[in-house]
Formats: C-alpha cells, structure tokens, sequence
C-alpha cells in the first residue's frame, strides 16, 4: 500500500512482508525503512535527516514474532521491547527480556523494536551487549530473497554492513537454558540511557561464561581473558557457587579489560593515572559485572 503525505509529497509504503519491503527499497533507494520510529524520528524532527521516502515495517507480520529452530530461538526484527519483557519471552531468553525492560519509558518501549535497536547501533543500545554475549546471528533480507547469516557482532563492530534495500529480517538467538544476567546503571532515577551495562550469560553445555559490556564503546566489549578466568574456577557438575573474592576479581577484571590503565609514562616521568570519571566508569562496570555474575550463579 502506498500513500502520499500531501505537505512533504514524500511517499510512505506500507509493505506486508519482507521480500515486500526490500523491493520497495530497492524500487526508490532514497526511502529508508521504519519500524517503531522511536530513533528514526528523533533525527527527522531534530532535522538531522530527510528521508526522501519512508517504507513502514509495522505491518510485517512474520517479523513481529518469533519461533523456534534447532535449538535457538528466531526472533523476528519487529519484535517490539514491550513484547520482549513479558514472562514468557522471559523464560526463553531472560537477559534480553531485561534489556528490553530497561529500554526508555514504557511508550518507548511499546512501539521501539529490535531490529530498530540493532540497526541504530547505539552504543546505549540496550539489547546490544546481551547479543554480544548471546553471539546471536543476524538474518538478513536482501533483493530477490536472498538471505544471509552473520554474527551480531559484525555488524556492530562495522566489519560488515546492511547493503542498500537490505533489511535485517531475524535474530538467531541460542536457547542456553541457563541463568543470565543484564544490569543497566545509568546516571539518573528512573528509565535512561545506560552510561554503562553488563550481561552475563552462562553456557554450562560449554562450561563458559560470556560476557559483554556494553554503554562505554561504539560497540559492546568481550573481556575475553576474564570469561575463560572465571570460567575455569566453576565447578560446572556442582553448585557452581563462587566465592565473594572470586566475583570482586572478576569484576576488576572487566572492568580493566574494558577500560585499560594508561599506558606507562617513560623512565622519570610520574604515571598518568585515568580522570575521576572514567574511574568512576571502571568501578561501575567493575559492580555490575560483579552483581550480574554473582546473580548468574546464586
Ligand atoms: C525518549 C527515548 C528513550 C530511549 N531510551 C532507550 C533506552 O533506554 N535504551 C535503548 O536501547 N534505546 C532507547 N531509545 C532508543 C530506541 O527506542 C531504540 O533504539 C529502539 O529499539 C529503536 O527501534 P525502532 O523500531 O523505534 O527503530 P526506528 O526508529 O524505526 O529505526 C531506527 C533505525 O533502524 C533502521 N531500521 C529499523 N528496523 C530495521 C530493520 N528491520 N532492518 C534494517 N534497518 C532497520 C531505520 O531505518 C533507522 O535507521 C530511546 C529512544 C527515545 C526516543
């Protein structure tokens, strides 16, 4: 369905499904698609952006649910935060049902989705740093129906991107039935934007621990070293409990993974030591890496 806003004589195309959507893109490449518009709409109105045409994913819906397959869960890229929060999306993948309850206020969250979160790529995208640690793939929709698979985080870190008219369509998330963890510390009372965030997904069929952060990067970290660490002290056929000292060092741990001392001064020189805020940043990730972990396996 296409319609036309008289005052912009801009073309706005209501598409029904995926193959739908990427041929309306590939028919006028100057239109941009749009899911909840909680991003998209924030640049327009600021007039940071002008699309010459809009093509709506609203109405898609195969990709507003999701289902199972080997294993893992297909999420659909329209899946709304609100939807993502509730209990049941909460028994499957609990750490991005979190980050979807942490994403801005509940108006936000009723019409932002999760593909608008990925395809934004904030660094305070909430659901980031648990598909980091999820390593969930991206399916993604191209001209003709072609499909492609590729690591979330790929895209993150810029190594690949969505090609003109491509379409995120999925998230291939692993079902890990295991405990996991997101914590969001942000600088105010109340739904914000993160200023730094921490998930932790344990995979006892791997005997690891993920992790990443995210908030305090273009893209989420993976302290690698720290996860294989603290991975190694578990006793994955026991308890799994950890001492109280074994969680504060993996926290430190993290924390300075994520955000490295300053390089040493030369011979003579005093050692520069981090400003109070970036300090601050690093006990902050060093709490709730901490937390996150500690809840993980009590
Ligand atoms: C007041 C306010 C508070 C917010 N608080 C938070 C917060 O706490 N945490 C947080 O994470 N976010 C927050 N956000 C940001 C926003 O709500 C999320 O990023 C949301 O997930 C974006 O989804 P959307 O569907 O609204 O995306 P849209 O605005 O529709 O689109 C965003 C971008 O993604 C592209 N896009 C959308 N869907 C697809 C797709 N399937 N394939 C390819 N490209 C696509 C669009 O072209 C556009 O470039 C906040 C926003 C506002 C306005």
């Amino acid at each position: 369905m296409t319609t036309h806003a008289p005052q912009t004589t801009r073309s706005v195309t209501l598409p029904t499904s995926l193959d739908e959507a990427v041929a309306a893109l590939t028919a006028m490449p100057a239109a941009v698609p749009i899911a909840g518009g909680t991003d998209l709409m924030v640049a327009v109105n600021k007039g940071r952006l002008r699309p010459a045409g809009l093509v709506g994913l609203s109405r898609i819906s195969e990709i507003r649910g999701w289902r199972y397959q080997d294993g893992h869960a297909l999420l659909g890229a329209g899946l709304t935060h609100a939807r993502m929060g509730r209990p049941d999306f909460a028994a499957l993948i609990p750490a991005l049902a979190a980050s979807a309850r942490a994403a801005g206020p509940p108006q936000i969250r009723n019409a932002g989705t999760l593909g608008g979160n990925i395809a934004s790529s904030a660094p305070t995208g909430d659901t980031l740093p648990v598909l980091a640690a999820l390593e969930a793939d991206l399916i993604i929709a191209g001209p003709g129906g072609a499909r492609r698979e590729i690591p979330v985080a790929q895209l993150l870190a810029g190594r690949d991107m969505l090609a003109p008219a491509e379409l995120i369509g999925y998230v291939r998330v692993p079902l890990l039935h295991a405990p996991q963890v997101f914590l969001k510390a942000t600088g105010r009372t109340g739904p914000g934007r993160a200023t730094a965030s921490v998930a932790v997904v344990l995979d006892p069929a791997r005997r690891g621990v993920r992790c990443a952060v995210g908030a305090i990067a273009p893209m989420p970290l993976r302290p690698l070293e720290a996860e294989q660490w603290i991975a190694s002290y578990i006793d994955w056929d026991g308890e799994r409990g950890l001492a109280g000292e074994a969680l504060v060092a993996f926290g430190e741990y993290v924390a300075a993974a994520c955000i490295p001392d300053p390089p040493p001064a030369p011979a003579g020189m005093e050692q520069p030591v981090h400003p109070p805020a970036v300090l601050h940043l690093r006990r902050t990730v060093a709490a709730l890496a901490r937390r996150a972990l500690g809840r993980a396996l009590s």
